[in-house]
């Protein structure tokens, strides 16, 4: 399986347009590297690609990667793999929309809250949505078979009333059939769970959410668990010593944006990554 890192940083980008923050100022003067909103893209036979997440940059980023650019006919883009309904993963979906037969897999509240979304997507070009939570998973072009598993997390703000469904946020378990190589993508944890545990014991790459890295960092940084600190997803993958463990989704407010902070030093020294925008892997 080949894994396309196309974007790495948290909704805003980085810089985020908007901010004159230090470490966004050192981006935009070429002194810290930039990066694009978190997703990426997986492939199991270099032929038919599938996104996980796609983000307001995603026309960029798809420019940037050669491997996904259209052949004589037609796009390798086979479908999305949604892990939630923030609109920063779904803003790509309107770039994509005349991508013929494009397949979106979210969870099932997920799939509800877009469906004014969908009507006007379909009539692009008509897509196929389906639930992710399907029992006992899904098999996707170019041979990687596919669980969706509920994190904890909080629905999108725009969906009003707290909905009886919570399963608003999934982590991915993509496997190639024919190597055995597993991937887990979990760019949303807001708390660790045994079953979260358990998904990366068994992996042999996770690529997680490391939104911010001190607790506190940010007003609404509850939503994201902290990289750092005594319950910091740093302190749950040093347990996992064998699985290649990569960092994604950093705000502009993280220390891991700058390489030479003391922050990406305990990264290294922990064997822990922080990949830059277009890094591709093999599992
Ligand atoms: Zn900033």
């Amino acid at each position: 399986m080949r894994v396309v890192l196309l974007g790495t940083a948290a909704g805003g980008g980085f810089p985020r347009w908007n901010c004159a923050c230090a470490r966004c100022a050192a981006a935009r003067d070429g002194k810290l590297p930039t990066r694009t909103p978190e997703c990426a893209a997986v492939t199991g036979n270099s032929r038919d690609w599938w996104l996980l997440n796609t983000s307001p940059d995603i026309r960029a980023q798809l420019t940037a990667a050669s491997a996904l650019w259209p052949g004589p006919r037609h796009t390798p883009v086979r479908g999305v793999l949604l892990t939630d309904g923030e609109p920063d993963h779904l803003a790509g979906l309107a770039v994509l929309r005349e991508a013929p037969g494009l397949k979106t897999y979210a969870a099932p509240p997920v799939l509800a809250a877009l469906a004014p979304a969908r009507v006007a997507l379909d009539r692009h070009a008509p897509w196929e949505w389906a639930d992710s939570l399907t029992e006992g998973g899904f098999v996707l072009s170019g041979g990687l078979v596919v669980t969706a598993h509920p994190v904890v997390g909080e629905p999108p703000g725009y969906v009003p009333g707290r909905a009886k469904d919570r399963r608003w946020v999934t982590a991915y378990r993509i496997e190639d059939l024919a190597t055995g190589g597993v991937l887990v993508y979990a760019p949303r944890v807001s708390t660790w769970t045994a079953v979260l545990d358990d998904l990366v014991a068994a992996a042999d790459c996770v690529v997680l959410d490391g939104t911010h890295f001190a607790a506190g960092e940010a007003a609404r940084a509850g939503r994201h668990l902290p990289v750092s600190g005594p319950v910091g997803s740093l302190t749950a993958l040093t347990r996992h010593p064998h699985v290649r463990r990569v960092y994604t989704h950093l705000a502009d407010t993280n220390p891991l944006l700058d390489p030479a902070s003391a922050a990406r030093a305990q990264m290294s020294e922990a064997g822990v990554e922080v990949l830059a925008d277009g890094a591709e892997f093999v599992l």
